[in-house]
């Protein structure tokens, strides 16, 4: 049995500071409880009261840029204040508030551009006879709710509608073009995702909130609603950045099409998709590594380093990618950087494919895995040759590009390749080692190699292309250090509310066998009686696992290992902000900001509803 070595490629020194005092930023942690700060409003006039205050101190405002969470909390806080009322609305607040901020620029959005989105329960729960179709909810019109109603006019006016629920979905529809704004109804727990995830991308959106979050039989206030449905077309005289036209060209480089444009097959054939399920068995041999890795590269993933890649280089050639006609300026950048941006993604893959054979995954994207549909040896191959083609992508272009960009590129892609090879290296013998003691510095350096090299390679690779790197080459690096250690920490803490986007089950990294940073903490804070019934228990299969889970957690709890966690995500956090704080220019610097309140996106404490959602199956919500 192997034994699990310490990682050395990174100093000691370099964590030290794990324990120190950061620099203050100008901006303030997001960690907190935010479930007192839900309440909605009791009347009807307090609502119409605090919507007018919000009206007002958006008209005010400077709409260029999107304001990030922080700003929009502080207004609000503001606003609260100046109307004598308590912290307890802040949510509702802020819904209301980024409503009236964007309204100006849905209104620019004809209504069939716009998608209304309805929360399933408005319904009538006891004798609703809709039924859920791969759509969402299909409402039959019994006239029990106000779904009906609403479904009606929107549809006269040429919306999209869906009655489903889920961020990741609304943004998923949001890249696909169909539509360029939502407006929508759902309760505070939904809309304060809503925010993280859409607003901070820039993209218009409006909403209005329930007046419970009970989950069902829920209620709205009705002519709200119904005005923010009717808004008319008008145009806007500011427009607002957007993020949006770089996460869909990141996005559609990968649909079929565009991939066989930008990056021809040198095989040929047909496509496997084009072969009629007979799979692999359908292609000349000779083609279909090449057609199996094609297919497998044009399936979900939130394309999440092609966008770092793109933004990076948009930002430091003038922004105009995030204009309203962010479109037209995207559409001409050349091929070369778009096989540029497309390497990290295709690395990523690879590395998907690997770990899915380490960790004998059956499913992903919603598909069965590739070693599991072809065998180990084909899934191993085909990964394989998505490493060659990732550095293909690259080198192929040294004359477009430049000898000496393509050379540092290609540098910093082997360097993170090897890095990440290297972290999961150490995951996997700690996971096979008999002794499972870990110090939290080295869980620290586990994270630091497996994450932070690929967000470093995006973004280095957006600089290289845009120019020198000279300015740049350390603060990416310290930025992606401290942004890949505290997204895997948030990782490790969401694995323990058991409902985020992998999986369903609570500690589940803990009988993986993952070497997770709370794992450290508790070893390292347990008394030794404690410690050795931790480190006992995660091996003893003759337990159920609802007895260990429950008893590591209540250990985790006792080591207060989840506070701790806790603290050191808001360090890392602090440092990736301090670093944001000096970058020039200023799109650069909205941008490593956009990706510290996207990327480390805090687990709340309240449970979102668990609607059954036939879309997202069929869609298949990717993973990270
Ligand atoms: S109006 Fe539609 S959603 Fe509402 S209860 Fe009837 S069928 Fe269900």
């Amino acid at each position: 049995m192997a034994t699990a070595p310490a990682p050395q490629q990174l100093s000691d020194e370099s964590f030290a500071a794990t324990t120190e005092s950061v620099p203050e930023t100008t901006r303030k942690s997001r960690r907190r409880k935010t479930a007192h700060l839900k309440l909605v409003p009791e009347t009807r006039g307090l609502r119409e009261k605090m919507r007018a205050k919000c009206a007002e101190v958006a008209a005010k405002l400077d709409k260029s840029v999107p304001l990030s969470k922080d700003d929009m909390e502080i207004i609000v806080r503001a606003a609260l204040d100046d109307l004598g009322m308590p912290e307890g609305y802040v949510g509702w607040m802020m819904v209301v508030f980024a409503t009236e901020f964007w309204r100006d620029q849905v209104a620019t959005i004809p209504p069939e551009r716009r998608l209304f989105l309805l929360p399933h329960c408005l319904k009538h729960a006891e004798g609703c006879p809709a039924d859920y179709d791969e759509f969402g909810l299909e409402c039959k019109e019994c006239g029990a709710c106000s779904i009906a109603d609403f479904r009606g006019i929107a549809d006269d006016m040429g919306y999209k509608v869906l009655v489903a629920e889920g961020s990741p979905i609304v943004l998923k529809i949001i890249l696909s073009g169909y539509v360029d704004a939502i407006v929508g109804v759902a309760c505070l727990n939904v809309l304060e995702k809503a925010i993280d995830k859409i607003l901070l991308a820039g993209i218009p959106c409006m909403a209005v909130p329930l007046l419970s979050s009970d989950c069902r039989n829920t209620s709205v206030d009705e002519d709200w609603v119904d005005e923010m449905v009717r808004l008319h077309k008008t145009e806007s005289t500011q427009q607002t950045r957007s993020y949006v036209h770089l996460m869909r060209a990141a996005t559609q480089m990968f649909e079929p099409e565009q991939l066989e444009r930008i990056v021809p097959r040198l095989r040929g054939g047909p496509r496997l998709a084009e072969v009629n399920g007979q799979g692999a068995a359908g292609l000349n041999p000779i083609a279909a590594t090449e057609a199996i890795a094609y297919d497998f590269l044009s399936k979900g993933g939130k394309h999440s380093r092609p966008f770092i890649t793109l933004a990076v280089y948009d930002a430091l050639t003038g922004g105009h990618g995030t204009l309203s006609d962010g479109a037209e300026k995207i559409s001409g950048f050349s091929d070369a950087i778009l096989r540029t941006a497309m390497s990290i993604e295709t690395f990523h893959k690879a590395s998907l494919v690997h770990d899915d054979i380490e960790d004998d995954d059956a499913f992903r994207y919603g598909e069965e895995t590739l070693h599991r549909r072809y065998g180990i040896p084909t899934a191993i191959n085909v990964g394989d040759y998505m490493i060659g083609m990732g550095y293909r992508l690259v080198s192929r272009d040294a004359k477009e590009l430049g000898p000496d960009v393509v050379a540092d590129i290609l540098n910093n892609l082997a360097d993170a390749h090897m890095k990440l090879s290297e972290g999961q290296g150490a995951e996997l013998l700690w996971r096979d080692a008999k002794d499972k003691r870990l110090k939290p510095l080295d869980a620290l350096k586990i994270y630091a190699l497996k994450t932070s090299p690929a967000f470093e390679a995006a973004l280095y690779s957006g600089v290289r292309l845009a120019g020198s790197v000279d300015d740049y080459a350390e603060p990416i690096k310290q930025f992606s250090r401290n942004m890949g250690v505290a997204f895997q920490i948030l990782n490790d803490l969401k694995d323990w509310r058991g409902d985020d986007d992998n999986k369903l089950s609570a500690g589940g990294d803990t009988l993986g066998g993952r070497p997770t940073v709370l794992w450290a903490l508790a070893i390292d804070g347990l008394p030794s009686a404690e410690q050795a019934e931790l480190l006992e228990l995660v091996g003893d299969e003759t337990v159920g696992d609802e007895y260990r889970i429950s008893r590591v957690r209540q250990l985790y709890e006792q080591a207060d290992v989840f506070e701790k966690a806790h603290r050191l995500v808001d360090k890392h956090q602090q440092r990736a902000e301090s670093i944001a704080d000096a970058l020039e220019p200023e799109e650069l610097r909205r941008l490593f900001y956009y990706l510290i309140d996207t990327v480390l996106e805090r687990p709340t404490e309240a449970t979102e509803p668990q609607v059954p959602s036939p879309i997202i199956t069929q869609l298949s919500i990717a993973a990270p």
